[in-house]
């Protein structure tokens, strides 16, 4: 596999005819016929951005002239100081060599010198002499740069063995037989295809038992994040807690769930038969989920649920499990230090759902503030398990995913056992290209370059809320958009752990009375504010701006956002973040706004939707802001959402036993109108916010079905803009859209 990773040199002389730019002109021709990629510039330019330069170079040159040597002109030295650094911030191993014509390095200083490969004097030896010395130094940072299934994978693919095993298409090969084939095969490339391989390659090793290179991965992701085991998953984290669920609760088992939960855990619940104690996390009436509080995870709370509950028989059963989702969507998280002292022991296990906070361990800023890291103290009894969405935060392909295990003092994992839990959850056809990037995306994360990466995604995020903050105070008086996060910061500030944290009683966050040092707002995750809804749930009486018109917008002028609430929509700072795409959503919120003030038609703003919508086509959009708010306002929605939540529901059944109905068809569909006190067998989850809102062996209460019947109306009314309830089934009836709940049948 021949990879492009150019040696760039920096000679200001690059382009001169003078003998200087002739000597170096003469090494690049010599690297060149050696067989290597040059690139020349002649000046550092920004040094940061030209910094970058590292993740496509295999070595640089740098050229300091005689005279800035001998004269020791500070500044040239400086510069080349400020650039090593550059480079050395996100590059350890990077091969940097000087390029001088005086015969001696006494006039550069250390700090400078020891991050140098070499010096080289132009008149000493042959330019060929030289060019083999640099590029046997590339070659041999290049060959030390894939993670060891990456590897693999790459010389297997680059073999052109004839392969006997599935997949069927053979390498890619199966596409070039037909025309739509030949369009897949020119759209993904023939690496993907390459690479695209079975369980039966020997040399690859295997996903389903942890050998060969797919292991020493695994291996070397553990020592990454810092864990004792870490197992690569390819059908994503709703898998991995499937996996850990399975792995340690059966039948009967009582669990302690945070009940802002993603529906896999919903699922493992179902799956394993448990029987769930949930803790209740704390809302704002912008709908922005906040924390539990920190005395629902106390022993003698946890204890009263269990008490409660109806069909724990065993009142003094220890649970197997506690999940929590450690980030919710917003960006609230958990000092995890105190979660283990108050309950090691007393649970078997602690799993943390880190879908969206994998990056957390490769940066100081988040503490104690994440699952598992160096440094980390182990619980006594209680193991940790943390379970990561490599693709959400990091680069990892779609479905990639890992799980993370911290062993007990006194309780180490069982690997064999773990694994016959893993085995019921994998295919056992994975799919290599995701392992590759389930390894690669550890190895970039590896110091320094790990940490600079998780470290620019804060400043952007960070420059992004300052940016947004400028522009509202140029507005002044006249609304705009806000950033959900702490008030009073001072620039400086921001950078700090305190200011980020959720203190009792503040109102930017509206969450009430929290515990100090409990939680903490995870920046990169900017939920922004719509006007219309303050954050006591009163509706603003002069006007509002629902979020999801918003981005709507947004989606036109190609920003698509992660997920939408009633007056608050949410982008997050991944390590992909570039400064032109987080200005451009400014930009696209300043247009949005000229627009709104001009009430412009639909038509003009936004003209996929109302080629779809024709009947929106000549309102404004000031005039439709306005209409859909006043709906809004007239249900109360903020309060009804919040109260829906928080209501207390009562479970009928166990969740397994409600949901087996449905297997045996014991069940109705009921309509939404007669749904209060019926018993639900499914999920039933309201888009947004995509958290589940009633668990199947939950009865319906009223405040639920007001909700349930509040979006039909509004749904009826505006078309392209419906809230979206999953396990609502829509069945026409009469020409006319009713909605039904699989319910579990009643026995008369
Ligand atoms: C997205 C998500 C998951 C599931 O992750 P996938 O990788 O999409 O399967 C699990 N938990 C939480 C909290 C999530 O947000």
């Amino acid at each position: 596999m021949k990879f492009r990773f150019p040696v760039v040199i920096i000679d200001e002389d690059f382009r001169s005819e003078n003998s200087s730019g002739l000597g170096i002109r003469v090494l690049a021709k010599a690297i060149e016929e050696e067989g290597a990629e040059v690139l020349g510039v002649t000046s550092y330019g920004d040094l940061t951005s030209f910094a970058q330069q590292q993740s496509r170079a295999s070595a640089f040159i740098l050229s300091i002239d005689d005279e800035e040597i001998v004269e020791e002109k500070p500044e040239a030295i400086e510069q080349l100081r400020n650039f090593v650094q550059e480079i050395r911030y996100r590059n350890e191993e990077i091969p940097i060599f000087l390029h001088g014509e005086t015969r001696t390095s006494r006039h550069i200083p250390n700090d400078v010198l020891r991050e140098l490969h070499g010096f080289i004097h132009m008149n000493e030896d042959t330019p060929e002499f030289v060019a083999r010395l640099i590029i046997r130094e590339a070659k041999a940072y290049l060959d030390s740069l894939p993670p060891p299934f990456f590897k693999a994978l790459t010389h297997y693919a680059a073999d052109g063995s004839y392969s006997w095993h599935c997949p069927g298409h053979s390498g890619g090969v199966a596409f070039l037989k037909s025309p739509v084939g030949q369009m897949f095969h020119q759209f993904f490339g023939e690496n993907m295809l390459r690479a695209d391989v079975c369980n039966a390659v020997d040399e690859l090793g295997q996903l389903l038992d942890h050998t060969g290179p797919v292991a020493a991965s695994e291996r070397n992701a553990a020592r990454i994040y810092n864990c004792d085991h870490l197992y690569f998953v390819t059908n994503g984290t709703s898998t991995s807690n499937k996996i850990v669920w399975n792995s340690t609760v059966a039948p009967g088992d009582i669990v302690v769930v945070d009940r802002n939960c993603h529906k896999s855990v919903l699922h493992s619940i179902i799956m394993t038969g448990a029987i769930p104690v949930f803790l209740m996390p704390t809302r704002n009436h912008f709908g922005i989920i906040g924390p539990i509080p920190k005395s629902e995870f106390a022993w003698e709370n946890i204890q009263k649920k269990i008490e409660r509950n109806p069909f724990a028989t065993d009142k003094n059963a220890k649970p197997r499990v506690l999940t929590i989702t450690q980030s919710t969507y917003d960006g609230v998280l958990y000092n995890v230090e105190e979660i283990k002292e108050m309950l090691d022991g007393k649970i078997d296990t602690l799993h943390f759902d880190e879908a969206w906070l994998p990056h957390a361990t490769f940066h100081d800023f988040y503490g104690d503030y994440h699952a598992i890291g160096a440094d980390r103290p182990r619980c006594k009894e209680s193991m940790v398990f943390s379970t990561q969405s490599t693709h959400k935060l990091l680069a990892g392909l779609s479905q990639a995913s890992q799980i993370l295990v911290q062993d007990a003092q006194d309780n180490h994992l069982d690997r064999d056992l773990f694994n016959e839990a893993y085995l019921m959850h994998t295919s056992t056809s994975p799919q290599y290209s995701i392992i590759a990037s389930c390894d690669v995306a550890a190895a970039m994360m590896e110091a320094p370059g790990g940490t600079a990466l998780v470290e620019e995604s804060l400043k952007e995020a960070l420059d992004f809320r300052r940016a947004m903050r400028k522009v509202d105070e140029e507005w002044g008086t006249d609304w705009w958009f806000k950033v959900w996060g702490p008030n009073d910061l001072s620039e400086d500030g921001l950078e700090e752990r305190d200011a980020w944290m959720l203190k009792a009683n503040e109102r930017w966050h509206g969450f009430g009375n929290l515990a100090e040092g409990f939680n903490m707002l995870d920046p990169i995750k900017a939920t922004i504010i719509t006007p219309g809804l303050d954050v006591d749930g009163e509706f603003s009486s002069e006007f509002g701006i629902p979020a999801a018109i918003v981005t709507k917008y947004l989606a036109e002028h190609g920003v698509i956002v992660e997920k939408t609430g009633l007056y608050s929509f949410f982008i997050m700072f991944t390590i992909g973040i570039t400064k032109g795409r987080w200005n451009t959503m400014v930009a696209a919120l300043q247009q949005f706004k000229d627009d709104y003030d001009k009430n412009h038609p639909l038509w003009k703003v936004l003209p996929e939707f109302v080629q779809k919508h024709p009947r929106y086509e000549r309102i404004g959009l000031k005039d439709l802001c306005t209409q859909i708010h006043e709906v809004y306002k007239a249900n109360d929605v903020a309060r009804l959402t919040t109260e829906m939540y928080l209501s207390d529901m009562v479970p009928a059944m166990k969740p397994t036993d409600a949901f087996s109905k449905m297997a045996h068809r014991k069940i109705e569909r009921v309509a939404i109108d007669d749904l209060e006190d019926r018993v639900t067998a499914v999920l039933l989850t309201p888009y947004p916010p995509g958290i589940p809102l009633l668990i199947p062996g939950e009865r319906f209460n009223k405040v639920i079905v007001n909700y349930l019947k509040f979006a039909r109306e509004f749904n009826e009314k505006f078309p392209g803009f419906e809230t979206d309830n999953h396990g609502l089934v829509k069945q026409v009836v009469d020409g006319k859209a009713e909605y039904f709940v699989d319910c579990v049948k009643q026995e008369d």
